[in-house]
């Protein structure tokens, strides 16, 4: 199928072409026409699908055939969770649209930089805008924008918006828009928070949900390594060394822990760097410049840094912490095995945390088989997990009093418990 049998103009066509596009992804195929007919839609996809451009084009498509006002009024506003996604849809956006006959104004806004670059962008208007929603309040609040005229909202990861806690700012950005608008909600996962958020926004959406068809499901091999605590980082040297990985992300539970195991990694001789929220703008974006060119083999993120990080070629990651949500799994998981390549996903899985790792599996409806590796055995108290459908039976939430990401909800670690943990004692 081309992308102009989707109801895109030839120009546009002829530009994904030029973006290097040959064909649509399914999630392209099915919400392109629906919401080129000006339909909203609910659509459930995850990173990887080819998302994006599933509203990038039919958003250039309305800008490319509607009389253009002057100066230019906002058509579409695109919300994301991170200045990370932020980025990479406006990389989409700016990819696509220096190929089509017409100029098109976008403007990308996030918080942690100056305001300043981002209200000059804005004077004479702008016909798409890209932003994090506290940094787009903000230049609302300095009158460099205004909602009025918003024709289409995309709402890019809802679920991250909502974990992120965003719900206020998007509360009032909701307020702002006019109520005759095209509204796209894209989600991951859909829990309740999340279905309400949807309800209040789409009206009698088109729910595009893909099946999950085995010929196209990523092709993910799920190790789960049984280890103590204070091994992992050894354990995880040794892995990337003896098992040659060219290039792994690695989640860890804090900034410091990633901070650490970069640490440790690094001291060993292993191109390693930390990648977390309390790196400058540059810092961040260095880190994965380093990493896409290869001189960084190893990144260890917190799971909202590295839901900034879209390298394709992702052979491995590792939980060294397990998420703390069991839906986080799966978006971890996910970075690996894109693209049609097959991947390898390791979880460190320790005595305390076997309950919550059962858990996952049984979110996720899939064991995992334990692993012991020679050397690394642990300690008498941790327990392989019992075969058959034992996890069936585990309860819905992790056992009370449990910290999926390690110690016991309610104790605060003294530094040398998060040393331990980070397995540098
Ligand atoms: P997304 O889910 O939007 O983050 O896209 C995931 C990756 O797929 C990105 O690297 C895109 O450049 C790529 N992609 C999206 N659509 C297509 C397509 N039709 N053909 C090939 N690659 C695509």
């Amino acid at each position: 199928m081309s992308f102009a049998a989707l109801g895109l103009s030839q120009s546009l066509a002829r530009a994904v072409a030029e973006h290097g596009f040959e064909s649509p992804t399914p999630i392209q195929a099915s919400a392109i026409p629906v919401i080129l007919q000006g339909e909203d839609v609910l659509g459930l996809a995850q990173t990887g699908s080819g998302k994006t451009a599933a509203y990038v084009l039919p958003i250039l498509h309305q800008l490319l055939t509607a009389k253009r006002s002057n100066p230019r009024r906002l058509q579409a506003l695109i919300l994301v969770p991170t200045r990370e996604l932020a980025v990479q849809v406006g990389e989409v956006v700016r990819g696509i649209a220096q190929d089509v006959p017409l100029p098109i104004k976008l403007c990308v806004a996030f918080g942690g930089v100056s305001i300043n670059p981002q209200m000059m962008a804005l004077r004479g208007g702008a016909d798409v805008v890209v932003a994090t929603p506290g940094r787009l309040l903000d230049l609302i609040d300095h009158n460099a924008l205004s909602l009025a005229n918003v024709a289409t909202l995309v709402l890019d990861e809802a679920d991250r918006l909502l974990d992120l806690g965003f719900s206020a700012e998007l509360g009032r950005i909701l307020e702002m828009l006019p109520t005759s608008r095209q509204s796209l909600f894209f989600s991951a996962t859909f829990p309740a928070d999340v279905q309400a958020l949807a309800a209040t926004l789409l009206h009698d959406p088109i729910h595009i949900e893909l099946p999950h068809e085995p010929e196209t499901a990523p092709d993910i091999t799920q190790r789960a390594i049984v280890v103590d605590p204070d091994r992992r980082a050894q354990l995880l040297r040794q892995l990337i060394t003896q098992e040659a990985w060219s290039r792994v992300l690695v989640f860890a539970a804090t900034k410091y822990g990633t901070e650490l195991v970069a640490h440790k990694l690094h001291r060993a001789g292993i191109h390693a760097a930390a990648f977390h929220g309390d790196l400058s703008q540059g810092g961040r974006r260095a880190v994965l410049d380093a990493f896409k060119a290869s001189e960084l083999q190893v990144v260890v993120a917190t799971d909202v840094a590295a839901r900034g990080i879209d390298i394709a070629d992702m052979p491995v990651v590792v939980n060294f912490d397990l998420p703390r949500a069991p839906a986080e799994y799966t978006h971890r998981i996910g970075r690996t095995g894109r693209a049609g390549a097959s991947g390898l996903a390791v979880s460190f899985v320790c005595a305390d945390t076997e309950a919550h790792f059962r858990l996952i599996e049984k979110r996720q409806g899939q064991r995992v088989p334990r692993e012991v590796i020679e050397g690394f055995e642990p300690a008498a108290s941790a327990t392989l997990a019992p075969e058959g459908d034992g996890f069936e039976a585990e309860p819905d939430q992790a056992p009370q009093g449990l910290d999926p990401n390690g110690g016991v909800k309610g104790k605060r670690k003294s530094k040398k418990d998060k040393l331990r943990d980070a397995g540098l004692l």
